[in-house]
């Protein structure tokens, strides 16, 4: 009798934590019809954004960058990525006109955690440090004839507000970090001054958003790069608009008569959410904020599964009668191990039951139970791709790529990066595949995505040369 009862008990628990799985199966569907609804939507944000400052949820910054990279720049430049955990300083050198890209090389150091939650000046000071310290690592070859100073592209990428291709105001902070005094600020003129307290004689000649830097950067390698996405961290994409189509705009028409604009994923309405994006929301740094980027991105993926498990340890004991203590921490499970776990094609699932032993310290999971976790990760993953495919259908559309015109004889390229479209091939494949069936197949052979890596720093140093106040551009 204790068997069956025991049975009946074990029954009863999987039987719940299955009716959890499937509501959330049901809540992050996304048939193509919804899809096509959020690009509409996005559509109509974004003209609304276009039309006049907070005019819509949609952030539509302005980036005061009216020409991309030639090919023709020439000279030493340096750039600062700044835009997650890592950040990357880099010295370029161009060779202009045939000359291309003669040499890259760049050191990348982690943001000490504290650092994200602190002072303005801490973290300026920082990567100021880091800057000066690779500076003084040079050899002779790089010195400056005297007078002229080194020259920076700053990309940095969180929402700013731009006044010049030089300046601009931190709108907020995101992914993670929340540095209050900086809110506001100019921070090439914070940056600036970090550099004269570490004797560094640099001028920031662009700041560019990663977004932006990678179109950039794309542009140098592919022509027909009209848009650039960051699927990371993070998540936001840019592309050339027509300075024509920006009513809010009131300077100076630009002689290309195209301006590139940031897209914010800061939209949020038309998506259902679940209660676990809600509780995430809610007890994140920017609640309210960024919703989209919170469904889509790397920092948040593994997080809802996790709240997802946690929600199946407690209420239908699904890891046993004790709920594991490390399950309740946040932000524990990242998405790379999500990812890894999403992708182990082994057929008892040995690198599942690895991670949940190593990172969640859960032990003796039965096959059943991992294949359970597989399919959460799967869950969460494709909501956040397709949803991220509608997205840049919405983009496609205000451009007018969503459709085959006589006379379009180049690709449209999309510039990809970021660690998570990078390195979890569930998702990237999931929304290559989306977007193709979003835009059907004649239309899918006129569009390509090509992985810009690392493209937001180069493209920052190419702005940077392009914007110099000693231009040096062959043949002018
Ligand atoms: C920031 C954007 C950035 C994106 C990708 C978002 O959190 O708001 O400025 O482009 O992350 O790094
Ligand atoms: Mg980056």
């Amino acid at each position: 009798a204790a068997v069956v009862k025991r049975k009946m008990k074990m029954d009863r628990r999987w039987a719940k934590a299955m009716e959890i799985v499937k509501e959330m199966q049901e809540k992050c569907g996304t048939p193509i019809g919804k899809l096509k609804q959020v690009a509409d939507a996005m559509v109509v944000e974004m003209h609304a954004g276009l039309a006049s400052e907070g005019g819509s949820k949609l952030k539509m910054l302005i980036s005061y960058v009216d020409n991309l990279p030639t090919g023709d720049e020439k000279g030493l430049f340096y750039a600062l990525d700044l835009g997650g955990t890592n950040f990357r300083v880099l010295r370029v050198q161009l060779g202009g006109k045939d000359g291309g890209l003669v040499n890259q090389e760049f050191t990348e150091v982690s943001i000490p955690p504290n650092l994200m939650i602190g002072t303005s000046d801490a973290l300026f000071d920082y990567i100021a440090a880091e800057l000066a310290k690779f500076i003084a690592q040079e050899g002779q070859e790089f010195e400056l004839p005297p007078g002229k100073q080194r020259e920076l592209g700053f990309t940095f990428s969180f929402p700013v507000m731009q006044t010049s291709i030089a300046s601009g105001t931190l709108v907020r902070w995101t992914k993670g970090f929340s540095i209050d005094d900086a809110v506001g600020l100019d921070v090439v003129e914070e940056l600036t001054k970090a550099m004269k307290r570490q004797g560094l004689d640099m001028r920031v000649s662009a700041l560019v958003n990663d977004t932006v830097g990678t179109l950039a950067g794309g542009k140098y390698s592919y022509k027909g790069v009209a848009v650039a996405v960051i699927l990371g961290t993070g998540s936001n994409a840019a592309y050339v608009e027509s300075a024509q189509a920006i009513p809010k705009w009131h300077g100076d028409l630009p002689k290309s008569g195209e301006m590139v604009g940031k897209v914010y994923c800061s939209w949020s309405s038309h998506l259902p959410l679940t209660e676990y994006d809600h509780a995430m929301d809610n007890e994140s740094l920017n609640p309210g904020e960024q919703i989209f980027e919170k469904l889509i991105s790397g920092m948040y993926l593994g997080e809802i599964v996790r709240r997802v498990l946690l929600k199946m340890a407690e209420e239908a004991a699904f890891f046993g009668d004790i709920v594991p203590p490390k399950l309740k921490t946040p932000f524990i499970l990242r998405t790379p191990d999500m990812s890894a776990m999403h992708n182990d094609t082994s057929s008892d699932l040995i690198l599942v039951e690895k991670k949940l032993k190593d990172i969640l310290e859960i032990c003796n999971t039965s096959l059943q139970a991992r294949k359970v976790v597989v399919e959460l990760c799967n869950i969460v993953a494709t909501r956040g791709s397709r949803l991220a495919a509608a997205g840049i259908l919405g983009i496609l559309k205000k451009i007018g790529k969503d459709t085959v015109k006589d006379g379009d004889e180049q690709k449209t390229v999309i510039a990809m990066d970021g660690g998570l479209f990078e390195h979890y091939s569930e998702y990237s494949k999931c929304l290559e595949h989306t977007l193709d069936e979003l835009l059907g197949e004649e239309v899918s052979k006129t569009i390509s995505i090509e992985h810009a890596s690392d493209g937001s720093g180069l493209g920052a140093a190419l702005l940077a040369a392009s914007h110099s106040p000693y231009l040096e551009v062959e043949n002018c």
